[in-house]
């Protein structure tokens, strides 16, 4: 494979096709260049392991109503479940349902914990958001397991003044044939060259050249919308390397973990509504971290746990093996043993230990909350990133991502196309 064309694009996941489609309304040529032998990246549903689809990543449309993926999914036919904003009824304690007054306590103290995060990096301060949580609060392990699930990382390594400048509308629509199965509809039209790995990118002189075991590809610019961690890995090799701005950027800018876990079940042993939602938080073990579980999604025997952090990352290190019995233990616990002689089939994600992705989302480190603009500074009018990382305020989120690849598109037609 070689040749010469306006935009080489580095991975088809939502920024990268996005970036595509975009540069196609531009009239531009463009090559898009994927490392696996498929589209969508982190969003990816997954029809094999139970013949019927679950998301191993992105599953929500986040802040859906103002979300442009909403409408490419009307306009493909893609249905997704309108829901109210979630409060959780469904909270076990480790030996009990939590009754209402403790889910009202809970949630009460998520909102005011929410609250005095987004106060914290509304002040302007960039800082760890565990200065404003309260560890001691009988809530703590659920409020910083949805910390870690919202980030990536723990709640001291959230900056607070960036994780304020995240937008969210409070509206999370589940994509009832798949997150993935939407990316993937809206880069059918997309030519991609899949098991492409990009090794080397040159940018010294004239345009860029992307070097991969399929050929060189020689270019006017290039859209890179690989993960930071794969990025400041140095799987792509650049030459000359990467500014060291640009490294520091990186850096401060990790991908962080987060993963699932799923049960599949031969009948419905949960005795509870369509598309539910559970919280695990084991008040007899303090050790034991907290879990979020969907519940038979859309009505397949299905449970997801959810896991976000350090706690996925240490998940990751122990094995698949591992993860499973952590969630099944607390499936167990939560509805009876006896459910676990109906399980059919498991499987959990290791986003991590993915070579292509390296970690599931980004978040920025506290003091550093700035470096997000440095990651979209494009280098010498040549290179720009795109990506979900580089989004100011839906980083680490589909539409984020989506949004970058558009962006980053434009402002290379800005710098090419004649005025
Ligand atoms: C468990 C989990 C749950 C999530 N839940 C949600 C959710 O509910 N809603 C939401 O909005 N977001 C969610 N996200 C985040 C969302 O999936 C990502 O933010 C988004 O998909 C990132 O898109 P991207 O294009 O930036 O990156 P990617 O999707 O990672 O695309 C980059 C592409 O580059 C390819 N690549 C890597 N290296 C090379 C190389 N050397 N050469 C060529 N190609 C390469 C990769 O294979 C990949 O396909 C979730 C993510 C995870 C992991």
């Amino acid at each position: 494979m070689s040749g010469d064309v306006d935009i080489a694009i580095v991975g088809a996941g939502a920024a990268g096709l996005a970036a595509a489609r975009r540069a196609r309304d531009f009239g531009l040529s463009f090559v898009v260049l994927e490392a696996k032998n498929r589209i969508g990246g982190r969003a990816h549903t997954d029809t094999e392991t139970f013949g019927t689809a679950w998301d191993r990543g992105a599953h929500w449309l986040h802040s859906a109503a103002v979300n442009p993926l909403t409408r490419m999914a009307d306009v493909l036919g893609q249905p997704y479940l309108k829901r109210e904003s979630f409060r959780n009824r469904n909270l076990h304690l480790g030996t009990h349902w939590a009754d209402i007054e403790e889910c009202d306590d809970c949630n009460a103290e998520m909102d005011a914990a929410f609250d005095a995060v987004d106060a914290l990096g509304g002040s302007g301060l960039d800082v760890p958001v565990s200065q404003a949580l309260d560890g001691s609060s009988r809530w703590y392990r659920l409020i910083e397991h949805v910390h870690e699930a919202i980030s990536a990382f723990p709640p001291e390594r959230i900056s607070a003044l960036d994780l304020h400048c995240y937008y969210d509308s409070g509206e999370n629509w589940p994509l009832i044939r798949g997150y993935g199965a939407l990316i993937e509809a809206c880069g059918a039209s997309v030519p991609v060259s899949l098991e492409t790995p990009v090794d080397e990118i040159a940018w010294a002189g004239k345009g860029v050249q992307l070097a991969t075991p399929r050929g060189t590809i020689k270019a006017r610019a290039a859209i890179v919308t690989v993960s930071t961690n794969v990025l400041a890995s140095g799987r792509i090799r650049f030459l000359p390397g990467l500014p060291v701005e640009m490294q520091r950027a990186l850096e401060a800018v990790p991908t962080g973990f987060a993963d699932k876990v799923a049960f599949q079940f031969s009948r419905d042993v949960f005795g509870l509504p369509d598309t539910s939602y559970a919280s695990f938080m084991d008040e007899r073990d303090p050790a034991r971290h907290a879990l979020s579980f969907q519940i038979r999604p859309f009505g397949k025997e299905l449970a997801i746990a959810y896991l976000g952090g350090r706690f996925a990352g240490e998940m990751e290190r122990a094995g698949e093996a591992a993860m499973v019995d952590m969630a099944r233990a607390a499936l167990a616990d939560m509805f009876g043993s006896a459910i676990l002689d109906h399980l059919v089939k498991v499987a959990a994600t290791q986003w991590g230990n993915d070579p292509h992705t390296m970690g599931a989302y980004a978040c920025a480190l506290p003091g550093h909350a700035d470096q997000r603009t440095v990651l979209a500074q494009p280098l010498d009018g040549k290179i720009f990133l795109a990506g979900e990382a580089v989004h100011a305020s839906w980083f680490s989120t589909v539409q984020g991502a989506w949004l970058s690849g558009i962006d980053a598109t434009e402002r290379v037609a800005r710098s090419l196309l004649p005025v």
